[in-house]
């Protein structure tokens, strides 16, 4: 800004490099922060309506948490974790590459299912060594839902819908729900080698990924993003062709609950998400608008993470978002999401005023009107130009004047930044919350 004067060290010819953030990781600036503590206000607010509470686990994990709950052979454990050992004590640590293994992790350490069931959220960072890309960067955030220790198919429709309600609270549209079961285990198995054996016979157009995959974790293939397998992986044979009476009946039932609720979805028997530890339902809401990472937000259930972490084997399903696609698929769409600016700026043309004025601001401020207050710039505060030309950058709807003149009637002036003709009213210091109501906005 032009106003600000560069102090003496910043006007030698600096010797320092410019230092930058790490690749794929951004700064989140004030303008693009609004837009998401907008968002996470949402996801509060409907995850209250659904009793869902929130937890908070450390950015940090052991790294066998990883290994053991994603699954040994997965993009994300193979190549996509930020792992290291600490310089201290050697303890293989990893920055966490998604939350859902923290979470039942805590939900074990704290024992916190000995007294039933829980419906849980997080929102925060996650990290995952990506080629950085538009809706891929290697630090990201997600917010997610999880519930664990109820097997019925009502939980899964559950998570399903607070989805789908949130996707109605924050006006996303053209977001389809895709839908899958992976059956239990052993249904798995019999598919497993059946796969095996269709792949086998087309040796000749797998991948170095998949032919390594061929017999560590075959179900992984059917997840490749490589169109010259596309045939090949279409003709595989399907995992609901080997579900048992139970994995249907749960399967049938939850769709059941989302055709009665008017959620539309298509099945998609080649859904079989990033990590090991589904089983039975798993889904994902999808676009295309967003070119190929085109996945706002994907889940299922997990009935084995939990003993696999070392718990006592109870079921869950949750899902996770993604907050920079979200939110990239709302600019995409045109929504017009709110800026953090103030209802108004004051305008202080007396120096001397400013003790008095302080204090009427932060009356207004109590009151629920976000103000901000002028500052000059070195000497002074500035011509009443200058103020003005601050308070329209500072996109407040109006300017308080706190004159000389005004201030000796007790009064201040309300002028309206936006309305083409300026108007302007007078309003009294000794009654605030008679009009401060009125300078606030109702978006
Ligand atoms: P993709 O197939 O796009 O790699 P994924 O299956 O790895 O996604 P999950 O691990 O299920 O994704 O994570 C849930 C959501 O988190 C994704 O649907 C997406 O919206 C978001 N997400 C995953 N990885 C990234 C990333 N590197 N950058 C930004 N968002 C991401
Ligand atoms: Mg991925």
């Amino acid at each position: 800004m032009s106003d600000i004067k560069p102090t003496e060290s910043t006007t030698k010819a600096s010797a320092f490099k410019k230092l930058t953030a790490v690749k794929g990781m951004n700064d989140i600036l004030p303008v693009e922060s609004a837009k998401w503590e907008w968002l996470e206000s949402k996801v509060r607010g409907l995850m209250a309506a659904y009793a869902y509470r929130n937890i908070r686990t450390p950015i940090l994990e052991p790294t066998a948490l990883f290994v053991r709950g994603l699954g040994e052979v997965t993009d994300i454990v193979e190549k996509e974790m930020y792992s290291f050992e600490d310089r201290l004590n050697g303890e293989a640590l990893t920055l966490r590459p998604e939350s859902t293994a923290g979470v039942v992790r805590a939900v074990v350490e704290h024992n916190m299912l000995y007294e039933g069931g829980k419906r849980l959220y997080y929102m925060g960072p996650m990290f995952r060594h990506e080629r950085p890309q538009r809706g891929r960067y290697r630090q990201f955030h997600q917010i997610g839902a999880e519930v664990l220790g109820f097997q019925g198919p009502e939980i899964d429709a559950e998570v399903i819908l607070l989805a789908h309600d949130l996707w109605k609270a924050i006006g996303l549209k053209d977001v389809r729900l895709e839908l899958n079961s992976l059956g239990q285990p052993p249904e798995r198995l019999a598919h497993r080698s059946a796969l095996i054996t269709h792949f086998e016979k087309h040796q000749e157009v797998l991948d170095e990924d998949a032919k390594r995959r061929l017999y560590s974790n075959p179900l992984r293939i059917l997840d490749t993003k490589n169109p010259a397998m596309k045939a090949v992986v279409e003709a595989a044979p399907q995992l609901l062709d080997f579900l048992g009476p139970q994995s249907l009946a749960h399967f049938n039932a939850l769709r059941q609950i989302l055709d009665a609720n008017g959620v539309k979805y298509t099945l998609n028997p080649r859904l079989v998400r990033g990590m090991d530890y589904y089983n039975l339902t798993v889904f994902e809401f999808i676009t295309d608008q967003l070119g190929s990472q085109g996945t706002v937000c994907g889940g299922g259930r997990y009935d084995y993470l939990i003993e696999q972490v070392g718990g006592k084997p109870a079921p869950a399903v949750g899902w996770a978002l993604g907050v920079e696609r979200v939110l990239a698929l709302l600019e995409e769409q045109g929504a017009s999401l709110p800026d953090s600016v103030p209802d108004a700026y004051a305008i202080v043309p007396d120096v001397q005023s400013l003790p008095v004025v302080l204090s009427f601001l932060r009356q207004l401020r109590a009151l629920g009107v976000k103000v901000q207050m002028h500052a000059g710039s070195g000497e002074g505060v500035g011509s009443m130009k200058s103020q003005f030309k601050k308070a329209d950058g500072s996109g407040a709807r109006f300017a308080l004047i706190f004159g000389a003149d005004e201030l000796a009637q007790n009064t201040v002036s309300v002028k309206s930044l936006r309305d083409g003709d300026g108007a302007q009213r007078s309003e009294s210091l000794q009654n605030l919350s008679a009009w401060a109501l009125s300078l606030q906005s109702t978006t």
